[in-house]
């Protein structure tokens, strides 16, 4: 059986206490794979090493163009495994293969994106106002330092990447650590990430537990930004702990996100949309359409066609290329998601399709849709990470605006139109960071991507997303060299 180690420091070592845990696959139960888990000790171990390669320099003083070859290096990697890697996802996370395929796709064009963004200088001069025409002023981007990278076990080597891929475009140093339910393709990246020319030290890679090794990671005095994606609730609880040192943060949490059928939508694809963005990835993940808002003009019809779409998903064997639907992660979100629906009918609300599970030993859960839901009920409120979709009517565009933006959350949301003027004016009034008009889930490299509300703190890909990982300096050269021609106040004062 495979045994993946700690990466530190350049070396794959054994967890100090020489302890491991299981890689199971979610679908079959079968151990995969045995994965060294980290102690706290290790995790200092593995902050002393990023520290000591960020504090000499031989990452954020290399030229730019060489840590860009370096990160391009890495996309070669991972292209050149990208077969193994989707299987070793699928088999780790129960995502489908279909969607493994194109996580690896998506992880090697972000990857390739933030190598590109590493040979882009973000300096720039800026006109001082302090003193016109005898200043210069540089506003410098420099690396924030050591960054702790904490992922969530959704999309394992994507996650991975698009952390991993701006704190290094910006200089950084880190430690990365995945989420224990899937750290297998992130360990599969450490030992593609070694066989670059990447320099010791700069990329540390450890799996383990949250709350110790992820813990000490937010409370380490040397670490100096956190980036972390996951649920809300521990999210809260590594701002808390971030404190101490005044850690820079960046939070990417849950959603609760609103998908909207306007009436003059066309109806069969705002139908296919709305399937996309509640079902993908058996709905566990942050910015998925979980309410979905129909307009009571066109509600009968989409409703029918949501069921006959719906009831027709395959749920089975994620390595089917056939399956839409694989298992969810794990047994007590099997049990969290069935409680669920339970609540769901104990509001009042109706099945309209799905609400059991085809096999309860595989962990798979029948993509199921509620209606005659509000947004007062659980079910709409709660973050669920399942398949399950709660539908709600509405009967004008304001209305729609008010029931999407009554929620803590707002990470993402969709609205469906021919018209794109009335559907940007919505997306506008939404209070949530990423909008999709007649699409959904699609990212960008280049746009920011994060939460409003408790959705999250921080933005990641894009400029924007490297920013979070840099330290904003201005650097004011006076250029009056002669003591006799300098004035040290601007203003007269006053009599
Ligand atoms: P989670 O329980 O919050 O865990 C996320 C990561 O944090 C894991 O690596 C976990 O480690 C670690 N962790 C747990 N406790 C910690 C602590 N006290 N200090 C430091 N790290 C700690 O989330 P999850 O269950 O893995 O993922 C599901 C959640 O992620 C959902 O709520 C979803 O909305 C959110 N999510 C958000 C986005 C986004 O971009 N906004 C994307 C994907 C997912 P272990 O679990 O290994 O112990
Ligand atoms: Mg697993």
């Amino acid at each position: 059986m495979e045994k993946y180690l700690l990466y530190i420091n350049g070396e794959f070592k054994e967890s100090s206490d020489k302890t491991t845990f299981d890689a199971v696959n979610p679908y079959s139960g079968e151990v995969f794979a045995q994965i060294s888990k980290a102690t706290a000790e290790d995790a200092k171990d593995a902050v002393r090493s990023a520290r000591k390669a960020f504090d000499s320099g031989i990452w954020s003083e290399l030229p730019r163009s060489e840590r860009s070859r370096i990160m391009k290096q890495i996309v070669d990697k991972i292209n050149e495994n990208a077969k193994q890697l989707a299987k070793l996802e699928a088999m780790d996370s129960g995502s489908t293969i279909r969607k493994a395929g194109e996580d690896v796709y998506l992880s090697a064009r972000s990857m390739n994106y933030f190598a590109k963004m590493a040979d882009v200088d973000l300096d720039e001069n800026i006109e001082g106002l302090s003193r016109p025409g005898v200043s210069k002023n540089i506003l410098r981007r420099e690396p924030v330092g050591v960054a702790g990278l904490i992922i969530p076990w959704n999309f394992p080597l994507k996650m991975a990447v698009w952390k991993l891929g701006p704190a290094l475009a910006a200089g950084c140093t880190v430690i990365l650590k995945p989420a224990q339910e899937t750290s297998v393709t992130a360990n599969e990246l450490a030992r593609l990430i070694d066989m670059t020319d990447m320099p010791k030290g700069v990329v540390n890679i450890i799996s383990g537990s949250g709350s110790i090794i992820g813990n000490e990671l937010v409370n380490n005095a040397d670490v100096d930004k956190i980036g972390f994606t996951g649920s809300t609730e521990v999210g809260k609880t590594i701002m808390i702990n971030a404190a101490g040192n005044l850690k820079k943060i960046t939070l990417e949490c849950g959603g609760k996100s609103a998908n909207i059928v306007l009436d003059d939508a066309d109806i069969d694809m705002s139908v296919d949309g709305a399937v996309y963005a509640a079902f993908y990835h058996q709905g566990q993940c942050c910015e998925g359409g979980t309410r979905l808002l129909v307009h009571e003009k066109i509600y009968d019809e989409f409703i029918a066609k949501l069921k006959s779409k719906v009831s027709k998903m395959k749920t089975g064997d994620p390595m089917d290329k056939t399956s839409d639907n694989g298992p969810v992660i794990n047994r007590k979100q099997f049990d969290l998601v069935m409680n669920y629906i339970k609540a769901g009918k104990e509001e009042g609300a109706e099945v309209l399709t799905g609400g059991k599970s085809p096999d309860e030993s595989r962990l798979l859960i029948e993509p199921t849709v509620f209606v005659n839901v509000n947004n007062k009920m659980k079910i709409a409120r709660e973050e669920i990470f399942g398949p399950i979709l709660a539908v709600i009517k509405f009967k004008d565009d304001e209305e729609a605006v008010r029931i999407a933006n009554d929620s803590i959350y707002g990470l993402g949301g969709g609205v469906w139109s021919r018209d794109d003027a009335r559907a940007l004016k919505i997306a506008s009034a939404m209070r949530t960071g990423t909008v999709w008009i007649n699409d959904y889930h699609l990212m960008n490299d280049r746009a920011p991507f994060g939460g409003y509300k408790q959705s999250g703190i921080g933005r990641e890909f894009g400029i924007d997303g490297i920013k979070e990982y840099t330290e904003a300096k201005h650097i004011h050269i006076d250029e009056i060299k002669d003591l006799n021609k300098k004035t040290w106040y601007k203003t007269v004062v006053p009599d």
